[in-house]
């Protein structure tokens, strides 16, 4: 009897703490959104709170509008007012810009470094409707650039993420989340629903799809590119209407992305942050100029960056604008008879034109050399711990191999390896012992396809026992060590 009532007791005393915590919680929230009331209606302003949720006729729960706003003639609400005041107060702004803003809507395809500023702006300055696509989830490498995400969003999807701080900024915007990437059979319905779409991805294929899509579905583009210390952007397939001199006002269709770049270059598959590296204010400079440029083209402020490119050179902080050619007539997406319509589009293989993967993911690893000369890290690893004599070879690019690096290595960039056999040679020489046949080599670079290739190069110089270390020092720090950096 006792124990049962001691129990019971428990249960109540737990049920107790449960129900102070989630009061305490209540509270906690109830106070968080006074606050944000209380920040968009000071209590010093004489504006009614029937505005809150920019609601300016009034909705089932509003209060009627200040008497005021009946005259004025424009849409704008009280609040609205208040919240953009300093960009309404801008002469070559007002309020039909910011009409124009709060009607707009915007299709952000990246959520990542260009993504992030991009998107943060377009909320704060009050773009009506906000898109954001992207298929990844938060990693902290992510946020040296990724400013719109922070660490308690690590794991996260980079939509939900980006979606959230938006709305922290700027409530009364909608925010629409696509956690999947743009491909050729979603591309021209979901863009059908925005105004004006960004390229903020990270790869040609994705590049390609994005610009050819937008010609279509007939959206202007602001597309932008940060890599290393250096980006670029320019406003692609953007329509203009220009007075001539017949006194007659025509048409000026700017160029598109394959106008510019028909086929890609081998190299430009190459180029990803993930294997460059990037400075994260560089992103973040090319980013916000998007947004500028997105505002132009919503607000038909200014002259948006068509036919022509911005350059970034971060490190001697010059920035120039370049003239592009024009449209080309022959182009197969936006020429005078374009092989990429509405009805090919959903059936182009992206990735296979621009031979490369539409992410920015590890690129599947190469098979060069045969499992007799290979070996994974786990028994790599057994033969470290053996203390089996051997050569360590890492093939990465010196300042590579100065961020972190095995123990005993010998760093030989691939490049270099021509020039380099004798100091292997020597190497293997001063760990032979006496009566030791020829010593192993192997080979180690960060994923495991330079090594391959360095294997190969090391046996037709003659060197026997040359091995690959399966998969690179990224296959180290997943099978072996995890707190060697997954670089
Ligand atoms: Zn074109």
């Amino acid at each position: 009897m006792f124990f049962v009532f001691f129990h019971k007791m428990a249960d109540f005393t737990l049920e107790l703490e449960a129900l102070r915590v989630e009061n305490a919680r209540l509270k906690e929230k109830l106070k968080q959104h006074l606050l944000v009331e209380d920040m968009l209606l000071p209590s010093s302003s004489n504006l009614p709170r029937a505005v809150i949720g920019m609601n300016r006729e009034g909705g089932e729960n509003a209060c009627p509008a200040p008497p005021w706003i009946a005259g004025l003639s424009h849409s704008l609400t009280a609040a609205q007012i208040q919240r953009y005041s300093r960009q309404l107060l801008l002469p070559s702004f007002g309020v039909k810009a910011q009409e124009n803003l709060c009607k707009g809507s915007v299709l952000i395809v990246g959520a990542g470094g260009l993504g992030s500023p991009v998107a943060l702006y377009l909320a704060a300055c009050g773009v009506g409707c906000i898109g954001i696509m992207d298929p990844d989830r938060v990693e902290l490498h992510n946020l040296h650039r990724q400013v719109i995400h922070n660490e308690a969003s690590v794991g996260e999807t980079k939509v939900s993420s980006a979606s959230r701080t938006c709305l922290a900024i700027n409530s009364s915007v909608k925010v629409v989340e696509y956690p999947f990437g743009l491909d050729a059979r979603n591309a021209l319905d979901i863009m059908a629903q925005y105004d004006v779409v960004v390229d903020a991805s990270d790869n040609v294929a994705t590049r390609y799809l994005v610009s050819d899509a937008c010609v279509v579905a007939n959206k202007p583009l602001v597309s932008g590119a940060a890599l290393g210390m250096e980006g670029q952007l320019t406003v692609y397939n953007y329509l203009k209407f220009q007075f001539c001199k017949a006194l007659k006002f025509i048409q000026l269709q700017g160029p598109c992305y394959r106008c510019l770049f028909p086929t890609p270059s081998p190299q430009a598959a190459c180029q990803r942050c993930s294997d460059a590296g990037v400075l994260g204010v560089v992103p973040g400079i090319v980013g916000t100029f998007q947004a500028l440029e997105v505002i132009k083209v919503l607000t038909k402020v200014g002259e948006p960056l068509s036919a022509r490119m911005l350059i970034l050179d971060a490190l001697s902080s010059r920035i120039h604008t370049v003239k592009l050619r024009g449209k080309n007539t022959q182009c197969v997406a936006c020429g005078e008879l374009p092989q990429i319509t509405h009805i090919t589009l959903p059936n182009f293989d992206y990735e296979k034109f621009a031979a490369s993967p539409m992410s920015d993911g590890t690129p599947p690893r190469e098979q060069v050399v045969g499992e007799d000369q290979s070996i994974t890290c786990t028994d790599y690893n057994k033969l470290v711990r053996g203390h089996k004599s051997h050569v360590l070879v890492d093939v990465r690019e010196k300042h590579q191999y100065d961020i972190a690096s095995l123990p005993d290595s010998l760093n030989i960039p691939y490049a270099k390896l021509p020039q380099q056999l004798d100091t292997i040679r020597a190497a293997a020489q001063k760990h032979k012992h006496e009566g030791d046949e020829d010593m192993s080599v192997y080979v180690i670079c960060r994923r495991g396809n330079d090594s391959q290739r360095a294997v190969q190069d090391l046996r037709s110089a003659g060197f026997n026992l040359v091995y690959d270390i399966t998969g690179g020092l990224l296959s180290w720090a997943q099978d072996v060590d995890s707190t060697f950096p997954a670089l």
